[in-house]
This record gives structure tokens, sequence and C-alpha cells, in this order.
């Protein structure tokens, strides 16, 4: 017979599971609890949009726009795009849906993101963002409020040390003009250096080769002027406001004259969170003010800011989160024991214990595989206790083991997993006071 070849799974997409898995659902969970911290709502947006959703938000020229969409014609002959990104979409349906109305809107997103790149070491094809955006505030609060978030975010991720705010303004419509007249003398002036794709963006969008990633562009793009001479008086007291803001909010930030964004709708803030620990791709966080973008869509003047941050990036830095724990293995010892297990064992779950039985296998074998998953009790069901009525209930941490009789099995197993929770968690509560220097342990404290 013909081998049957297994069809591979495309370059740039990731099966994820197990500990790397672990680290991304811990991204996704701390994302959920943060923001509800700083009471954004969440929406859900489609994968997929009309081409001209990114084309005209993110600027023809662009990388993303110009070399990375996945776009395709449907059967319908209609030209769609794998979203690359969120606000393009975000923006769209604001206008689409009518959402002015709830202006100003604080909105988080989170999910799959398509870019036609190099694979490579946190560059992926199918990506994950988490997205934040406020949309209807042209107020530097709005800044203020999204980056405390995002730094926030950070730090309950535990890797608020390893990442630096990178902040820069791109100032007004004016500023832009002006600095941009002085960035195509400077690179008109060193044409002969620059690369290819550079010299083309120098046509299009000089701005743009600031950011180029080509080691030729980078003597060029580094000397070149930063934007500071060319601020107008509105764009600095603009970027002086949303520093004092963070200065007071307590987030730390540096300056970074020469960051741009790589999409074509920025304008005042743009900011990245840059780690050294991940090589090439060490920014972790980025976005900014784009207030032209909704004009762009065909809406009215709209302001909007926002960020986007890497899922894979982040989940590299985090530390490894404890596998996940079942409450009770319940593990019958012979045919009859296999049918009241079934009982057993829906009537655990359904009092909110968790809990899991293997499809076959010894007691021994079973009760390893118990230990492995980390269960606290072991809910074993032998013939002996079966014709008591009872089962044997082991608590697997101190070996304790005693009969309970089935028809109250599940209640006194659930109250057993509070309690083992509850003297767990008071035990990490006091460690943490102890730790924080808040209290003494009882026998360090000091007779009177
Ligand atoms: P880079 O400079 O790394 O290409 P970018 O400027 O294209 O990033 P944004 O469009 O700002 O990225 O996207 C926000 C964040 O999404 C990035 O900071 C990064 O963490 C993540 N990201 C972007 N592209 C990819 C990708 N291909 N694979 C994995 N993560 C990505
Ligand atoms: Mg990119």
């Amino acid at each position: 017979m013909a081998r049957i070849e297994t069809p591979n799974r495309i370059r740039g997409t990731q099966d994820i599971f197990g500990d790397e898995q672990r680290r991304f659902a811990a991204v996704l969970e701390t994302f959920e609890r943060v923001r509800r911290l700083f009471a954004f709502q969440r929406v859900d947006v489609p994968v997929f949009e009309a081409t001209a959703v990114f084309a005209r938000s993110l600027g023809e020229t662009t990388d993303v726009v110009s070399k990375e969409m996945y776009s395709f014609e449907d059967r319908g002959g209609d030209s769609l795009t794998l979203r690359p990104e969120f606000t393009a979409g975000i923006a769209r349906a604001y206008l689409t849906e009518g959402w002015q109305q709830h202006a100003p809107m604080k909105l988080v997103t989170s999910g799959p993101a398509f870019r036609y790149e190099r694979p490579q070491k946190g560059r992926f094809r199918q990506f994950h963002q988490l997205d934040a955006e406020i949309l209807g505030a042209g107020e530097p609060t709005a800044e203020i409020e999204l980056l405390t978030f995002a730094s926030q975010l950070l730090d309950e991720l535990g890797i608020g040390d390893e990442v630096t705010l990178q902040l820069n303004t791109l100032g007004d419509a004016e500023t832009r003009d002006a600095w941009r007249a002085a960035l195509v003398a400077h690179f008109e002036s060193r044409k002969d250096e620059l690369s290819e794709d550079s010299l083309a963006r120098l046509e299009k969008n000089p701005l743009r080769i600031l950011d180029s990633k080509d080691p030729r562009d980078r003597p060029a793009a580094d000397s070149a002027p930063d934007i500071d001479a060319f601020l107008t008086a509105e764009a600095r007291g603009f970027f002086a406001a949303v520093t004092a803001g963070l200065d007071a909010a307590g987030v730390a930030w540096t300056r970074n004259p020469r960051l741009v964004r790589g999409l074509d709708y920025y304008r005042h803030t743009a900011f990245e969170f840059v780690t050294d620990r991940l090589g090439a791709q060490g920014t972790v966080l980025a976005g900014g003010r784009y207030d032209g973008l909704i004009e762009q869509l065909g809406g009215p003047p709209t302001p909007g800011i926002g960020w986007a941050a890497g899922i894979e990036r982040l989940a590299m830095l985090v530390s490894e989160p404890a596998p996940e724990q079942i409450d009770a293995a319940v593990v019958p010892m012979g045919e009859a024991a296999a049918v009241r297990a079934q009982e057993v064992i829906a009537g655990l779950r359904r009092a909110g214990v968790s809990a899991d039985m293997g499809f076959r296998g010894n007691m021994k074998k079973r009760m390893a595989k118990a230990n492995a998953q980390g269960a606290r009790f072991a809910v074993i069901l032998g013939d002996d206790e079966l014709e008591r009525g009872e089962a044997a209930v082991k608590d697997l941490a101190s070996g304790e083991q005693m009969s309970v009789p089935l028809d109250r099995l599940a209640v006194v197993v659930a109250d057993m997993v509070i309690e083992a929770e509850l003297r767990a968690e008071g035990d990490d509560a006091s460690e943490r006071l102890i730790e924080a220097g808040l209290v003494r342990r009882g026998d360090e404290a000091q007779p009177r």
C-alpha cells in the first residue's frame, strides 16, 4: 500500500501545548484581571475584514500592507485579508456599528493575527496579540491611562523589571511636515548608503527609514535629525502633560527620540516596552496615538490611542506557571467498582470537585497517575469498601486515609478540598504578610 503522507504544520504557525500553553494562558488570565482593574471593556472583532480596512488605515507603503498581509479573494470575488493587527478592525467597527454613541470607549481584545514574515524566535506568521484601545479621547490623560495599564500588566506578569518604556512624540501635523522635510534633506545627502527598501521609503514615507531593521540603513538613520527642534509649542505641551502624568502615576519611562512606529497612522505619542532578553525581537508591547485613523476610514475626526503586545513574546518572559492539578483521582478496583466509579466521579464533579479517572490500569498504575497529576485526594473504590457502602479517601500529601459513606462522598470531599485550599491560602497569606514585614511569626514575637 502506498504510504500516506501526513500534511505538515504551516511554516510560522504553532501548536501550543504543555508548558508553552500554560505560559500563554497565564498571560491571558493576567490581561483579563488587569483590564478589569482599569475598567476596559472586552470586544471581539472578526479575524478577517475587507482588505481596504487595513490598506487604508495602516498605509499602503508600510511593510505590513506592502508585503506582510494574507489577502485572498473569496468565492464571491471580494478581496479579504486576515487581520495583521486589531486597531483597524476596531476602528471599522466603531464606525459601522455606531459605537460613537459610547465614546469615549476603553476597549480590549486579544487573539490571533497574521503576517507573512520570515519566521524566527519570537516572530511567527500566525501570532497572538493582546490589544487595548481608547477611542474618542484626545486628552493626554488617555495616554496615561493606557500606559499605566500596560505597565501594571507587565508588573503583574512579573516582568516589569525586565522591560523599559521608551517614549517619543511624533508631534502634530505641522511638526511632522517640518521634521519630514529635514529628514528628506538628510537622507538625500546620504542616498548612496541606503538600502533599496529605504530608497523607496524616501520617496513615499521617509520617517519609516528611522525604523529600518536593515543594518545598511542604520548609520544614516542613527545620525538623522530628531524631532525636538521641530516641535510646535502645542505638541511640546502635549508631550509634557503625558510625561508629567506618567511621573505622577509612578510609571518609569525613557525618551527615545528615534522611536517611530511601523504604521502610518500615529500622531503625538509613540511608545514601546522593550527587553534585551529576546534578541532582535525585543519589543513586547507597542503603540501610540492615531488621531487620523478614523478619518482615513471615512469617519468624523476622532482621537484614538492604543497598544498591542505579542503574547508569544510575553509568554517567553514569564516564569513557568505551576502545572494544573486536580482535586481528586477516582481509583476503581475491579469490574463492579468500575460502574460505581462513574456514579462517584459524576457526583464529585457536580459538587465542584475537579476529578479524573484513568481509562484503564491496575491500582498501582492508577495511584501513580494520580500522584503525577498532582491530585490532592485519591478516592479508592475496592470490593470491601463497596460492600460497606463506603469509599476510602486518601490524602496524597499526608498519606492519611479515611472511610467515607458513598451517599455523602461528594459533599465530604468538596468540603475537604475547600479546607485544604483555605489551609494553603492561609499559609500563603501569612508568608506574604511576614515577607512584607507587616507581621512577625508567632515564635519570633518579643516578650512584653
Ligand atoms: P516588529 O518590529 O517586531 O516587527 P511591529 O512593529 O511590526 O514589531 P506591531 O505591529 O507594533 O509590531 O505589533 C505589536 C506587537 O506584536 C509587537 O511588539 C510584537 O510583540 C508583536 N508582534 C508583531 N509581529 C509579530 C510576529 N510576526 N510574531 C510575533 N509577535 C509579533
Ligand atoms: Mg513587524
